[in-house]
């Protein structure tokens, strides 16, 4: 197995003679055949082969196959948003009537699919502080809950999810452990080491980085054995949709994503397009460089910002003064991300005054990017949550939210300087 650099480079595209080097955009919604027959035994699983671009597409899947290979799972699938993926990574085990357990600190956009259209749905789910004890969460499991979701850092409170200890109370009650992976990326953790057992990513993050495309992606480890209960039914008894077969069956070790795939892709078809996915690709052929320049410009800028008299508080894992760089130094001993949270002494204003008076460091919905950009939850991502909802998913009032990009961080603190100046 190549280390994760090559693997950036190489994965999932490896032409033959006289092929094209870099990945070719398939841009095609249908492949041809050449008699009735041949395309009777695709759709009768007799053959392999791609037939409509919603099902597979050899770009997409040559992209899919390097996060794959990336996060080290058995199978990948690729969304159209990350949203699309995380609804897709519970939606594949919950129907109406289930459960699941989730941390508090997720993303704002994860907190309302979760909490307020997949209730819509009858699947509801109960919030856990990831810092209560073990008892407390274990607490919040159900005999209907089937399964438990986090964040590896959370977006925007940078937290740190204790993956194996999560993995543990997980399996304790014989449901997975999905662990959204966006900020981390494979490069500074890959959450199947600690027992995770499906990871998902909004690609739109540091996987583009360059802000081109939106994406998701759901990764399967293949680990989880969905067998050892009678909680999924829908993976270890018969698909009347999907020819009366038996995923587990079928497909051991790849079950879950088949099912994503044969089964949720067909029917809610939230694919990203060719052109997106290579768009992705070029990101990924530099994660691995990018990563460790995100992570070296925002500890020299959270070490400013610490240092910094107008600062009121700082929240970056990289720091030791911080409640998870423990938790940082076990799971991402080579760097977190590039996003730091911090709050200014003075009122909500003046912290809307700072934004507005900076130069290159851009105010924009968005993060992990080359650019440096900054944002406030409580006016934008997060508008959307009650002042308790806010606390609730660990987001102060207060809150700028700054992902360090890949500029000269002398530049960037000289930015941020002048503007709280
Ligand atoms: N997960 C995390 C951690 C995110 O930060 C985001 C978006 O910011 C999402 C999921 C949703 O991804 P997308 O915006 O690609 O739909």
């Amino acid at each position: 197995m190549p280390n994760l650099e090559t693997l950036c480079i190489h994965g999932g595209w490896k032409p033959k003679k006289g092929e094209p080097q870099q990945l070719p955009i398939y841009q095609s919604t249908t492949f041809r055949y050449e008699t009735s027959e041949q395309m009777a035994r695709l759709f009768d699983l007799e053959d392999e082969g791609y037939f409509y671009t919603r099902l597979a597409n050899p770009t997409n899947d040559a992209v899919a196959a390097k996060i794959n290979a990336l996060e080290g799972g058995v199978g990948c699938l690729l969304t159209s948003s990350g949203q699309a993926a995380n609804f897709y990574a519970v939606f594949n085990i919950c129907q109406a009537g289930d459960h699941f357990v989730t941390s508090n600190t997720i993303y704002g956009g994860t907190f309302n699919l979760f909490g307020v259209t997949m209730k819509k749905l009858g699947i509801e789910c109960t919030f856990v502080d990831p810092d209560w004890d073990d008892d407390r969460i274990r607490a919040a499991f159900r005999p209907n809950t089937k399964c438990f979701f986090g964040e590896t850092i959370s977006n925007p409170g940078g937290n740190v999810f204790d993956i194996e200890r999560f993995a543990r109370l997980a399996h304790e009650h014989g449901v997975p452990l999905i662990v959204d992976n966006t900020f981390a990326t494979p490069i500074n953790c890959r959450p199947f080491e600690w027992g995770a057992d499906i990871v998902t990513h909004s690609t739109t993050k540091y996987m583009d980085g360059h802000a081109t495309q939106v994406g998701g992606a759901i990764v399967d480890s293949g680990n989880f054995d969905w067998e050892a209960s009678d909680k999924f039914p829908g993976l270890t008894t018969p698909d009347e949709s999907y020819h009366g077969l038996t995923y587990t069956k079928a497909f051991g070790r790849k079950a879950y994503v088949t099912k994503l795939v044969s089964q949720l892709m067909r029917d809610l078809g939230s694919i990203p397009s060719p052109q997106n996915c290579f768009l992705l690709n070029l990101g990924l052929e530099t994660l691995h460089l990018r990563m460790p320049r995100h992570c070296e410009n925002a500890q020299r800028v959270a070490e400013w910002l610490e240092k910094n008299p107008r600062v009121a508080w700082v929240n970056y894992c990289g720091l030791p003064s911080n409640k998870y760089y423990p938790l940082a130094q076990k799971y991402l001993p080579n760097g977190s991300c590039g996003v730091i949270a911090f709050g200014l002494k003075g009122s909500r204003e003046d912290a809307i005054r700072f934004m507005d008076r900076l130069d290159f460091v851009s105010i924009v919905t968005h993060v992990a990017d080359a650019r440096t950009c900054v944002l406030h939850p409580a006016s934008h991502t997060h508008r959307q949550l009650s002042d308790e909802q806010l606390r609730e998913a660990g987001v102060a009032p207060d809150l700028i939210r700054l992902s360090v990009g890949l500029e000269n961080a002398d530049d960037i603190i000289a930015d941020l300087n002048q503007a709280m100046n």
